[in-house]
């Protein structure tokens, strides 16, 4: 460690590390602190056995953005992996995303036109005219039996509230097709890096500072002065000490283990869309990058309410939280020696490749 930076980067995730990668390209000097002993952040992967588990949750790269697609193909080579998820219910399997196979699995349907015939009377029966949450978007969108099978159990459990007490947005992640299609994804582009994310963020850091177990808030009372700037990508209330309130998230707590079998349940990822289950899916990580390996790795996904202590991953973006978050952000918006990111630092439910694009974003204003 040197006695002087030019930035100080809080978090070794993916907008640290782009932000340090760009850094480092345009002469500026980083060190690059986290409080794990790991750097990668959530996208960390670990090699058991010769596959990758994801240590923090599934993460599948997709893009619609050229621009970030081939940015990431700078630092891997990724795979033709595509998602398909399957949902269980009680004793039924459906295919995710919700299309054609899911519809007709549903309903004993064949064609697009029955399918919408099916949704367009279940959905007139509700009479919504402006869907004000999760649960009036996901109904108006795909109607009750879809709703009430593959939505409302996954989601209360998965977020802990109420269908209504949820944002509408959530729920327009997911694709609704009517053609034969269970890829989750209406990306252009999609895949798994091959040999996992850690290596691109080793990539991204080569030649620059790492500093591990490190927690920024006893650091910075040691090393006031180590650089005139940080970009900081914990989470933002933490930073002002909570003084404001507490933003909410949803933890997750993995249940991971290595079986004895080649193949366990035939796909990368199991979602359980009934309240009985108490796990929300089970991912088997060797079917990401296709793998052969003799034993297999699972992990069941149990979803809980962040409490001090745990690890954050979903941001509640409900309407008193984004409020409480707008506070936060005029405070951020009046330092000049701190710059905010990633999905603690802005609060928000982004994906991989809106992460980076929002790094680049900053990299392009800051380092210019
Ligand atoms: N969802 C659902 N049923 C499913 C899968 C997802 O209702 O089988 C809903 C749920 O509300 C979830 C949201 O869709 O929070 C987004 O799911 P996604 O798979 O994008 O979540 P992530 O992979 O980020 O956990």
């Amino acid at each position: 460690m040197k006695t002087n930076y030019d930035y100080l980067v809080v978090g070794a995730g993916l907008y640290g590390a782009v932000f340090a990668y760009e850094a480092k390209k345009k002469g500026k000097t980083c060190l690059v602190i986290d409080k794990r002993s790991h750097i990668a952040g959530n996208v960390y992967c670990e090699n058991v056995h010769g596959i990758n588990v994801h240590k923090y949750g599934a993460h599948i790269f997709h893009t619609s953005d050229k621009k970030i697609w081939d940015y990431v193909n700078q630092f891997a080579e990724f795979n033709n992996y595509i998602n398909s998820p399957v949902a269980v219910y009680k004793d039924e399997l459906y295919n995710l995303p919700f299309n054609m196979n899911t519809f007709s699995k549903m309903w004993g349907i064949r064609t697009p036109e029955e399918a919408k015939k099916k949704i367009a009377e279940q959905i007139e029966e509700l009479h919504i005219t402006e869907p004000k949450n999760l649960e009036e978007q996901a109904l108006s969108l795909v109607g009750t039996d879809v709703y009430e099978k593959l939505i409302k159990g996954y989601t209360e459990k998965q977020w802990g509230r109420d269908c209504k007490e949820l944002p509408a947005f959530i729920i327009k992640r997911l694709p609704l097709r009517f053609i034969y299609d269970n890829n989750y994804f209406n990306d252009r582009y999609q895949g798994i890096p091959i040999g996992g994310y850690t290596a691109i963020v080793e990539k991204m850091l080569d030649g620059v500072d790492v500093l591990l177990d490190t927690d920024y808030f006893a650091f910075v009372k040691e090393h006031a002065d180590i650089a005139p700037k940080t970009v900081f990508t914990g989470m933002i209330d933490e930073f002002y000490g909570f003084k404001l309130g507490v933003l909410e998230y949803r933890t997750v707590r993995f249940e991971t283990e290595e079986l004895d079998c080649e193949n366990y349940q035939g796909n990368a990822v199991v979602n359980y869309t009934d309240r009985e289950v108490p796990y929300t899916r089970i991912i088997e990580h060797k079917h990401f990058e296709f793998g052969k390996q003799p034993t297999t790795v699972i992990s069941r996904e149990y979803s809980k309410e962040w409490e001090k202590g745990d690890e954050p991953y979903y941001p509640v973006n409900n309407d008193k939280n984004n409020e409480l978050y707008q506070k936060y952000k005029e405070l951020a918006d009046e330092e000049n020696k701190v710059i905010f990111g990633g999905r603690l630092g802005g609060y928000k439910y982004y994906d991989m490749d809106k992460v980076i694009a929002a790094a680049l974003e900053m990299c392009e204003a800051e380092l210019n």
